[in-house]
């Protein structure tokens, strides 16, 4: 399994970072090690004091008729060591260390069948920090859909059946700290309730 990551999807989210809007997608891995077990809690890294929250769409793969396509869709938290990214792109180096660190994803366990939804409609999403809305968005939003990712994709890399794709955050990203709850909705609903711990000794 491996998640698969697309960065620059949200023109508003693009701007914020000082980023131009690209004109293909920005594709980035993170390793099986990066998930948090489901319910958390989230635990900062060491090496960081800048972790920011990404709320995003995360499809599941699977192949239909011999082709891979989403076929279950919820939202996930794509954690970036934003001070680390920063450095690494100053410097023109890959983004490794500041996006798939263990630890730094989280995928809700309840997923929606892709199916469910009329072809146009747009699936809405939010994340709450300590109650208050920081992110919320749609999937109309996004600058690249999810076909437009997958065949993008897919022209470098094979997508296996239970690989995720990470489909980009929406505007207000920001920090996150020790003590943090992170709640996440999906049509309105609460999929994910999440409390954000130290980073562990030793580490
Ligand atoms: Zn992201």
């Amino acid at each position: 399994m491996k998640i698969v990551c697309i960065g620059r999807n949200y023109g508003e989210h693009a701007k914020e970072l000082g980023n131009a809007i690209p004109d293909e997608p920005v594709v980035f891995l993170k390793p099986p090690s990066a998930l948090v077990p489901t319910g958390g809690p989230v635990r900062l890294p060491a090496f960081s004091n800048d972790i920011h929250h990404e709320i995003e769409l995360v499809y599941s793969i699977f192949h239909k008729n011999g082709k891979a396509q989403a076929d279950k869709v919820t939202i996930g938290l794509d954690l970036t060591a934003r001070d680390l990214q920063m450095d690494l792109k100053a410097k023109g180096l890959p983004w490794e260390k500041a996006k798939a660190f263990d630890g730094s994803a989280y995928v809700a366990e309840r997923s929606l069948a892709i199916e469910s939804f009329p072809p146009t409609g747009h699936i809405d999403f939010m994340l709450k920090r300590n109650g208050k809305v920081a992110q919320a968005g749609h999937s109309g939003q996004m600058l690249f859909n999810i076909t437009a990712l997958i065949a993008h994709v897919e022209r470098y890399m094979a997508l296996d059946n239970g690989d995720l794709l990470f489909s980009g955050t929406p505007a207000g990203v920001g920090r996150i700290e020790a003590g943090d709850r992170l709640e996440g909705y999906l049509l309105g609903e609460l999929v994910f309730d999440l409390k954000v711990e130290a980073a562990a000794t030793g580490r």
